[in-house]
């Protein structure tokens, strides 16, 4: 096996934890604060009309995601306003548009996942090891733009040279392009680099098929699936990576 070069991260339960607290909050937020700056355009809306909405995105978005594809972060924003009432996006002021956009968007800044423990020392020590690192997300309703303020609250966003965020990219794990987006703007090759996430799936089966190693980040009542290692926690890697060293 080649030196390992570079780590690849997944975001959501591997480097950041969420809580079903925490996520129904942000649908609250969501809805309200957009429920507010509708009545105040003039647009008044149904309260109910805008939580079935908020759950319809996320039906629409799941369809849209069976082709590992994603849309633009804008396209989710106005659809959820479109399912409220056809046509709502296009007949908002575009500034009001802009709004309701970052409001739908920040949500998690407001209602912030937590950052795992032990995972800002551990990408601070694989920066000492000379390690090249990169994160891989799949986006659900937090945008790019979000995570990166949020991961920047955290502390731990300069420690990547690249991420990629599928809002942006088009493209969702497990497709090995975005994989290979990955490595090619870390100029490594997919042998002499190892991914990380929970998702056996997107981040295992994805990365192993882009010719990667990757290491599996245990969920309950889940089978391991045939990977490098399964760890209980982004903490567990050095050690998982010096034993690669021999
Ligand atoms: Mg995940």
């Amino acid at each position: 096996m080649p030196r390992i070069k570079a780590v690849t991260f997944d975001l959501w339960e591997t480097l950041i934890a969420d809580s079903r607290v925490q996520d129904d909050l942000r649908t609250e937020y969501r809805v309200s604060q957009t429920a507010q700056l509708l009545l105040a355009a003039g647009a008044a809306v149904d309260l109910g009309d805008l939580y079935a909405a908020h759950e319809e995105v996320w039906r629409r978005c799941e369809l849209q995601w069976r082709g590992n594809a994603d849309l633009p972060f804008a396209e989710q924003a106005a659809l959820f306003l479109d399912l409220v009432r056809p046509g709502l996006a296009a007949s908002l002021p575009a500034a009001v548009r802009q709004r309701a956009a970052a409001v739908y968007g920040e949500a998690v800044l407001h209602y912030p996942p937590q950052l795992v423990p032990g995972v800002a020392e551990t990408l601070a020590a694989l920066k000492r090891k000379r390690l090249k690192l990169g994160l891989i997300c799949n986006t659900g309703r937090s945008p790019g733009a979000a995570l990166r303020r949020l991961l920047e609250s955290f502390g731990i966003f300069k420690r990547f040279n690249v991420a990629l965020f599928s809002d942006e990219t088009a493209v969702r794990k497990p497709d090995p392009a975005i994989f290979r987006q990955a490595l090619a703007a870390l100029a490594v090759q997919p042998a002499a680099a190892v991914h990380v996430g929970d998702n056996a799936a997107a981040d295992v089966g994805g990365a192993m098929a882009a010719g990667m190693q990757a290491v599996w980040v245990r969920r309950e009542a889940e089978a391991q699936p045939e990977c490098l290692a399964a760890i209980g926690s982004v903490a567990e890697l050095p050690e998982v990576l010096k034993s690669l060293e021999g």
